[in-house]
């Protein structure tokens, strides 16, 4: 208890001499937060980096909150001092560029909450309702265990990204997305309800009904509006396994317009279509094999030779079928007759059966093999691009067959989305076209004396990859978005910058949130 006061005290008086900051100690220790304020250099490491390990920001000390009424007070410690220090959400910190970071200020460690209270005499989360199928959830919490607390009342959410070790709040601060999002849409089209903390330190209940507009603005919003305390997630009943298969192509333009054709049945009942359609580019042997999982038999290795690549890259399309006991005897007739439908090169259809949670929580098994090599804490310069349909083709062209020569580095995603599966009051933004792709370079650096993999070559390439769509006119927009001039950033949000600035004004008026996108200065 006596250590913790003077890990407090401490942390106060540095930000008193850090930033001139005239709150009182005595009034900040009157906060009367429930929470610890901490200096502490492990803490103050982990909230320096991020998963993209190429920027290092200090913050002046970490904030582990007990409660969202313990962020509420501090926001407002930081909203209502004469001279102000920011405020920064940090979810798992798996932003590339620094976006849960903050300068002249302090981080909120949202992970770490789960099973304590929200506020006195409120129920632990995550609450599932069976009656009315959501889930509420702390906004610190990490997907993982947001679909284990589900799937014990044999629900689940219904749109995932990728790879669950990602935290509410920070996936619902961009979009959220994976194969089921043609279907349902990103994550932010699946919220009924948020509780979120201003940049003025109030904390609101929002959903369509109730404060819409903060609603709109957070979800999709970069952490610009306010902190997620809390989100109520829609649910359904959770399949009990998922049949997953891969099939290759030579040929971009058959590959795109099965993926186009699958997509466009999202309005289908559920037997005639896919639940999940991802896709992804493969230039070089070593990353088909060993791409994500050890999906295709490392005994029985796939050579991209042997399928006849066209350019020296193949397209592999990627769909799932979820089932359980009452549709199991249907499964095959009706991925028979999807399968039938595509174009795909006859030999190449590649099929593995596993349970559901297995399915969504893929990547972390890669995770763990990266790890045990060293290869998971190296610098990732990722690149997530919205590429409208019209170009994509030109885009292959320019990008899959010529710049990226024959080495990657790592994964690179293609999946077309439905943007009436978006709902534009949010402020995400997309292209402005009915389809669009998510093209995704997740690449490693790696520093193994192989020129191709160094941080330099891979940022030079991202920055030839922008440039050829600047070039050749390509509208895309940056999913993820890093932009450093605020010019970049009116011209990312194009005709939603009005809206998003005035949003600002209006819920974090001195801009003492999210710095680390670096969209809006403090006032200070
Ligand atoms: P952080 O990096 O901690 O924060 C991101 C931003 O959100 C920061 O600005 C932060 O201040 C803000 N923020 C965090 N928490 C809150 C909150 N509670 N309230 C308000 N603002 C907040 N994305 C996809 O859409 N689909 C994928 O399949 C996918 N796969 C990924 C796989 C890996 C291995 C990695 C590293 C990232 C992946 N992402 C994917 C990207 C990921 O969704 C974003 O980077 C997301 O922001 C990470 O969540 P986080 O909790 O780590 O956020």
């Amino acid at each position: 208890m006596a250590t913790t006061r003077l890990l407090l005290t401490f942390a106060i008086y540095r930000l008193i001499v850090t930033v001139g900051l005239t709150v009182e100690p005595t009034e900040l220790l009157r906060l009367g937060v429930d929470g610890q304020l901490s200096v502490d250099p492990a803490d103050m490491e982990t909230a320096s980096l991020d998963f993209g390990m190429m920027s290092r920001t200090e913050p002046l000390a970490v904030f582990h909150p007990a409660s969202a009424e313990d962020i509420a007070r501090l926001i407002r410690a930081a909203y209502g001092s004469a001279r102000g220090f920011t405020v920064s959400a940090r979810g798992h910190g798996h932003s590339i560029n620094g976006q849960a970071q903050a300068t002249k200020g302090l981080v909120i460690e949202m992970s770490g909450l789960r099973g304590r209270q929200l506020g006195s005499g409120k129920p632990a989360l995550p609450r599932v309702s069976e009656e009315e199928s959501y889930v509420d959830v702390w906004g610190g919490e990490l997907w993982i265990d947001v679909l284990r607390a589900t799937l014990e009342h044999g629900l689940a959410p219904k749109s995932w990204t990728d790879y669950l070790y990602l935290s509410v709040g920070g996936t619902l601060s961009n979009a959220g997305i994976s194969g089921q999002a043609f279907n349902h849409g990103p994550q932010i089209s699946n919220v009924y309800e948020l509780d979120v903390v201003t940049g003025k330190g109030e904390l609101l209940t929002c959903s369509e009904e109730q404060n819409s507009a903060l609603f709109h603005a957070v979800l999709g919003g970069l952490g610009q509006f306010g902190i997620i305390t809390r989100a109520r997630i829609p649910l359904e009943p959770s399949p009990q396994r998922v049949r997953w298969i891969r099939a290759l192509y030579s040929n971009f333009s058959a590959f795109t317009k099965d993926q186009e054709f699958l997509i466009s049945l999202h309005a289908h009942p559920a037997a005639q279509k896919f639940d999940y359609v991802e896709g992804f580019v493969i230039v070089d042997d070593g990353l088909i094999n060993n791409w994500r999982s050890s999906f295709f038999s490392p005994r029985n290795p796939v050579k991209i030779t042997s399928f006849n690549a066209n350019g020296g890259v193949l397209y592999c399309l990627e769909v799932t079928k979820n089932y359980d006991d009452s549709s199991a005897t249907r499964i095959d007739q009706e991925i028979e007759a999807l399968l039938e439908k595509l174009d795909f090169i006859p030999t190449s259809v590649f099929t593995t059966d596993l349970p559901y949670l297995d399915f969504l929580d893929r990547v972390h098994k890669n995770e763990l093999k990266l790890r045990s090599k060293g290869l998971w804490d190296v610098p990732h310069p990722w690149l997530n691009l919205f590429v409208p349909k019209s170009s994509i083709s030109d885009f292959d062209k320019g990008v899959f067959k010529g710049i990226l020569g024959n080495k990657t580095s790592g994964p690179i995603l293609i999946y077309p989305m439905n943007r009436d599966k978006w709902d534009q009051r949010t402020s995400v933004v997309t292209p402005d076209e009915d389809v669009f792709y998510l093209v995704a370079f997740l690449r490693s650096a790696l520093d193994n004396g192989d020129e191709t993999q160094t941080l330099e070559y891979l940022t030079q390439q991202n920055r030839r990859i922008l440039k050829f769509c600047e070039d050749a006119g390509i509208k895309m927009k940056q999913y993820l978005p890093h932009h450093t001039a605020q010019q970049d950033w009116v011209d990312h949000f194009g005709d939603k910058w009005d809206r998003f600035y005035h949003k600002k004004l209006e819920f974090d008026p001195r801009r003492i949130l999210a710095t680390g996108q670096r969209i809006f200065n403090p006032s200070f």
